[in-house]
């Protein structure tokens, strides 16, 4: 390697943080110089198949020609402007189209600009609405275990309070409530006693509850389990016997890639609140929205302080906007459904074979996301170089290999993304 590439992947490891990395012991980062489709390109030319979709956001690929050009289109228009006492056809036109696409009684739409603030903005909506009726004792939060909601200090507060990577900080959370995460399968039989923590919980606390939040049908970053629709539908029906909100954290999940576009749609559920993000601009800005009804909008305009009390300063960016309207009207004039039925097909031929290693608790795939489950945690500092050698980027967490490629992915490279995870595991663990 030359050596100004040297300096600047020196400076980045003694200066630049990366994602739950150490300073001083920090871990082999990859010089990415360019992406395109579903390939990303190293600093010294190699090119990997991407199996994360840079954390479920790069729907259609990188560098997609359509996206490219509603950004370029908009910034030559302008690239920001603030939404205080201004508004633009960009974020007007993106909340039309979430209004449209989401169920029927979310009509109202707060932009935002990350899941995590998404999460706490939700929080806030479900807070203020009961407190704009008198009722400023329902102000807690009520979830399920294994969930993820973000890492801002509202959204850590519902997190897995074991696994959830936040521990350190619980002395200064919230303190809510958690029922047992859902262990009947979306693949298996349901059964009546799976939703009895939750029951027990709810009915006991109602009183003080604000809402119920939780991923619908896929946990991700939590542990990347699927649960039963009809959990979700008992959830709805005790959260309105017990005048609780749902608030429903599709920032993962939304825009097709558990099979539906939205993962409520598996049980024919509508939450009360909605988050949503991550593929939301098809990968390319961040951006998030909370959507909520016009009955929950009303209310808590119209209790004190009359207006709902949040305003990012990059609230409704028009770059954003733009390409995320680009990225849901490419989405919706692909025959998206059939297409995430191809790569669960193929994801589940690929690694359904790794049911037989003796590594492997557990492989389940949904829709365009596949999940081996191993017995031991990963060594990511050996498995991770292993997987680029292979040519292939997978980033493990814990015990979970698990890969959601852009939908553009074809079979050819799924074979060979699933084939490399297959190989890498079996050098990894080698039998007996
Ligand atoms: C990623 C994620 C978040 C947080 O989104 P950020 O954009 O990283 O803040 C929240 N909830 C779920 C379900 C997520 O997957």
């Amino acid at each position: 390697m030359d050596r100004e590439i040297n300096s600047w992947l020196d400076f980045d490891r003694t200066h630049v943080w990366h994602p739950y990395s150490s300073m001083t012991n920090p871990p082999a980062t990859f010089p990415v110089v360019a992406a395109s489709g579903v390939r990303l390109q190293l600093e010294d030319g190699r090119k990997l198949i991407d199996g994360m979709a840079s954390w479920w956001s790069a729907i259609h690929g990188y560098n997609n020609p359509v996206l490219n050009r509603a950004v370029e289109e908009q910034l030559a228009k302008m690239a920001h402007v603030m939404f205080g006492g201004l508004t633009h056809p960009a974020a007007v036109e993106l909340c039309r189209l979430l209004v449209e696409l989401t169920p029927k009684p979310l009509q109202q739409v707060f932009l935002c600009d990350s899941g995590s603030v998404s999460v706490e903005v939700a929080i806030k909506m479900a807070i203020q609405y009961w407190y704009a009726q008198g009722r400023g004792e329902k102000n807690r939060l009520l979830t399920i275990r294994n969930g993820y909601h973000g890492d801002t200090f509202g959204a850590m507060s519902v997190c897995d309070p074991v696994g959830g990577m936040h521990h350190i900080y619980s002395h200064l959370l919230p303190q809510h409530l958690f029922a047992d995460a859902p262990q009947a399968r979306s693949d298996k039989q349901w059964f009546d006693e799976d939703i009895n923590s939750f029951k027990t919980l709810i009915e006991a606390h109602h009183g003080e509850l604000a809402a119920v939040i939780l991923e619908p049908i896929v946990q991700g970053a939590g542990g990347m389990r699927f649960y039963a629709p009809e959990y979700l539908r008992r959830v709805r029906a005790l959260c309105d016997r017990h005048e609780v909100l749902l608030i429903a954290d599709e920032i993962a999940t939304g825009f097709g890639r558990s099979g539906e576009l939205f993962a409520c749609q598996h049980a024919a559920v509508s939450p009360d609140i909605l988050c949503l993000g991550k593929g939301l601009t098809g990968g390319y800005m961040t951006l998030a929205a909370t959507l909520t009804t016009e009955q929950i909008a009303g209310v808590l305009s119209s209790g004190e302080p009359g207006v709902f009390m949040h305003g990012p300063t990059f609230m409704g960016n028009p770059l954003a906007c733009a390409v995320a309207v680009a990225s849901i009207k490419l989405l919706l004039a692909s025959d998206w459904q059939q297409n995430v039925k191809r790569i669960e097909k193929q994801l589940e031929m690929g690694l359904g074979p790794c049911r037989q290693l003796s590594c492997v608790a557990d492989v389940r795939v949904l829709g365009a996301i596949g999940v081996v489950e191993l017995k031991q945690p990963v060594d990511m500092r050996s498995i991770q170089p292993r997987f680029v050698e292979q040519g292939v980027w997978v980033r493990p967490f814990g015990t979970l290999v698990y890969v959601m490629p852009p939908y553009v992915i074809d079979d050819q490279d799924l074979a060979f993304l699933t084939r490399a995870i297959r190989e890498v595991l079996n050098e990894e663990y080698p039998a007996g």
